[in-house]
């Protein structure tokens, strides 16, 4: 059934407001997402009735706020298939997570001589904690290459693979140019040659079904705010059999089981990954986006979102002068795009007063934007709750920004 897009509209109430005294289109939801009332009420309650520290008190609010912060991972871990709740690590985002499993993984399995593959097309987070790694250990990267369309070379892909090989740690989907990466398949090859995968599934759990099980992913991580959530939160899925064998990364307490001066044993799974005291109130909205996005359905976003992708790759091709990058068969919503002689900044600025918000840059992909040959690009970044009539303003935005430049 397709999706009643006044009420949706209605669910997020930072779209009802005008800027630059223009009615306000929101196109840069692949750097966050706008939060529903359905989750920003939901935090509101926790901070005006169930406050309290979890998992160490006795009393009625800390055991209530435990329940709800353990029933938010059962939501999640149900939301992409794992098999287990303490195979639901959260975090503070996907950098914080590919941080974690950097270190830790790093710490235990990575030496002098290993390699490790990405891809071209990885966000900065997905990169420089592997290089970093690498520089401590004696380690390399491998890079996956890419062709025109913005697809990963799997011929390539396959010939990357040493006896040194490690560990794969690559995109679901590129937030520069929206490809969906055959991740299925790689991990597959992956595992033929026993080396483990990680996924940065930032931009892909809110845009399709992600099923961690059928992916046989080894790590799938990805951030709360792109998913109609709070900032601050995220997670990480781990195998429960590669978890259990990984060191802590950060020490302190809640992730301890005894402590002497002498030695400390490390508190079960998932509690031995989540020192201090958590974002319990950001994971509880969390689980109110899962909420939000299950009872709006998955399936007609994905179809909504199809069919603004169409309507906006036809109505930017028909632009003079206007060149779109990312022509892979199965992208997201995402059109990036660069204008004849015209800087992506100057173009953003622009647009913006016409009440457009759009991303101008690199967007945290600058080995990609190497490649291609630019500095940046204008992102447009689209969701469900964006619409036709956006798209078309966001067209005249465009054709205005040439008419100054010319
Ligand atoms: N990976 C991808 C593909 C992303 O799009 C982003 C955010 N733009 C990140 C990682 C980093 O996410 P965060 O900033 O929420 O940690």
């Amino acid at each position: 059934m397709a999706l009643d897009i006044v009420k949706i509209r209605n669910d997020f109430p930072i779209l009802k407001q005008t800027v630059h005294n223009k009615p306000f289109v929101y196109f840069d939801n692949a750097a966050t997402t706008q939060k529903p009332v359905q989750v920003i009420d939901r935090m509101d309650k926790v901070y005006r009735e169930t406050n309290s520290n979890i998992h160490r008190g006795v009393h009625y609010l800390s055991d209530l706020t435990t329940r709800h912060f353990e029933e938010a991972r059962e939501t999640i871990r149900k939301f992409i298939n794992a098999r287990y709740d303490h195979e639901i690590i959260f975090t503070s985002g996907t950098t914080g997570g590919i941080n974690l499993v950097a270190f830790s993984f790093g710490e235990k399995y990575i030496s002098r001589g290993d390699e490790i593959i990405i891809s071209a097309i990885e966000h900065h987070a997905n990169i420089v904690p592997w290089q970093m790694l690498c520089e401590r250990k004696g380690a390399s990267l491998k890079v996956i290459p890419l062709n025109s369309d913005g697809e990963l070379l799997l011929e390539e892909y396959d010939r990357l693979f040493s006896s040194n090989t490690r560990l794969v740690a690559i995109t679901h989907v590129a937030n520069s140019i929206g490809t969906i990466n055959p991740v299925r398949e790689m991990i597959q090859t992956a595992h033929q040659k026993n080396v483990p995968v990680l996924i940065d599934g930032t931009q892909a759990v809110q845009h399709g079904k992600v099923d961690v099980q059928d992916l046989d992913a080894d790590f799938y991580v990805f951030s709360g705010h792109k998913m109609y959530g709070p900032t601050g939160t995220g997670v990480i899925y781990g195998k429960e059999s590669i978890l259990e064998e990984l060191p802590p990364y950060q020490t302190g307490g809640e992730m301890v089981d005894q402590v002497t001066f002498e030695k400390t044993t490390f508190n079960r799974l998932p509690f031995k990954f989540e020192a201090g005291t958590p974002n319990y109130t950001g994971v509880i909205g969390l689980a109110a986006a899962v909420r939000y996005i299950e009872e709006t359905g998955l399936d007609e976003i994905v179809a909504r979102e199809k069919e603004l992708l169409e309507y906006g790759s036809r109505r930017l091709s028909e632009i003079d002068g206007l060149h779109l990058f990312g022509q892979a068969e199965n992208k997201i919503s995402i059109l990036s795009f660069i204008l004849d002689d015209i800087h992506p900044f100057d173009a953003g600025m622009i647009i913006d007063k016409y009440g457009i918000a759009v991303r101008t840059g690199n967007h945290c992909a600058q080995p990609f934007m190497e490649l291609l040959g630019i500095r940046g690009t204008i992102r447009a970044s689209m969701v469900f709750y964006n619409t036709r009539e956006e798209i078309d303003r966001l067209c005249e935005a465009i054709e205005k920004v040439k008419e100054m430049f010319n």
